[in-house]
């Protein structure tokens, strides 16, 4: 049996997760869920529906919201029970924290965000090293094989099935278990409610943009494309933009329909984050700089003159 850790945010699935289910179905095994935390129980219908036949959840009154140390704990109960051959979960920040627990405290390896998965004795995978510019091919030398999947290696593929059987677990914590926890959050939201996550259009600014206050030209064409905002290391780094916002190797990786890369140099670490765009469209004054690699289309010249031109043909274009 392949378990596979689904990660949520108070009941809303991450989507990643079922990409992961996707990959386990691929292992030829039967494939069950685990949840962590009392919401999680609300997840049947859609795993079911991605082919997992249980959902395990772990409740407890210390797991409140996210506490990535406590899954760990409740995965290593759950794998000492079920005895699976592998766990899997998402290549998100979270779902690598999470399994990252899990191999501590089972003192195996763990194989971040992995493109091709063959077990065996070892186990083989491919995995995405240095922002996805190399390939490895490694051998994992544990029974259990801990693994997480490379965001977009893989479509989540339905196959119609019943709602998964929910069977919920008390995990033994220890107090050390919740040190790391949510105190407070910043929706990460645009004016209209989108996040990094689900946009399809996104205005990503970077160094070129000058400063917080050049953002609000990035915002309002945002808005009337019905996405969000986007940005580089260097803009959170310097405190224009919340980190929420950051695209990249150490921020989110997404996928839209549209990615407007504005000021944007095309450091490996952002490119990590992107290149799974659809279509790229780059603004940026250096005919040379290396995000145009990448571009569908470029336009060379000042993001200063170049978006408000955009804001306003595209608003003549609304009519
Ligand atoms: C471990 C590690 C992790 C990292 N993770 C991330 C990450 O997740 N995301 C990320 O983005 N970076 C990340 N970085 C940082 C990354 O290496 C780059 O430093 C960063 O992406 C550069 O940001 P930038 O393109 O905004 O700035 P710059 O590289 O300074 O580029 C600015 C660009 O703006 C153009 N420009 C200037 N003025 C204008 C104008 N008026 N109109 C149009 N164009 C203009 C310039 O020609 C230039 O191409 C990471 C680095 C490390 C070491």
């Amino acid at each position: 049996m392949i378990l596979v850790l689904i990660d949520h945010d108070r009941g809303e699935i991450d989507p990643l997760s079922l990409r992961a289910l996707t990959a386990a179905r691929k292992l030829s095994h039967e494939v069950e869920a685990v949840a962590i935390g009392s919401e999680g129980a609300s997840l049947a219908g859609i795993v079911g529906e991605y082919g997992a036949t249980a959902l395990h959840v772990a409740t407890h009154s210390s797991i409140i919201d996210y506490t990535p140390m406590a899954s760990g704990r409740a995965l290593k109960d759950l794998v000492e029970k079920l005895k699976p051959a592998a766990v899997l979960a998402a290549g998100s920040p979270r779902g690598n924290e999470q399994l990252a627990h899990l191999s501590a405290f089972l003192d195996i390896p763990m194989a971040a965000e992995c493109s091709e998965i063959t077990l065996g004795s070892p186990h083989h995978v491919l995995r995405a090293r240095w922002a996805g510019n190399l390939i490895e091919s490694a051998f994992v030398h544990s029974d259990l094989l801990v693994a997480t999947i490379l965001g977009f290696s893989i479509e989540a593929q339905t196959t119609g099935g019943e709602p998964a059987t929910v069977v919920s677990f008390e995990p033994s914590l220890h107090p050390a278990d919740t040190v790391v926890r949510i105190l407070s959050r910043d929706s990460g939201e645009s004016k209209g409610g989108v996040t990094l996550n689900d946009a399809k259009v996104i205005v990503s600014g970077g160094r070129g943009v000058g400063g917080a206050e050049g953002f609000g030209k990035l915002e309002e064409l945002a808005e009337l494309l019905g996405g969000t905002v986007g940005c580089s290391r260097v803009v959170t780094s310097s405190g224009w933009r919340p980190h929420a916002e950051q695209v990249g190797q150490t921020g989110t990786k997404v996928a839209p329909d549209l990615y407007i890369a504005a000021g944007i140099s095309g450091a490996m670490q952002h490119i990590a984050g992107m290149k799974n765009s659809k279509t790229i469209v780059v603004i940026n004054t250096d005919p040379e700089a290396p995000i145009l690699r990448y571009a569908d289309y470029a336009i060379i010249g000042d993001l200063h003159q170049i978006i408000p031109a955009l804001t306003s043909a595209i608003r003549q274009a609304k009519g």
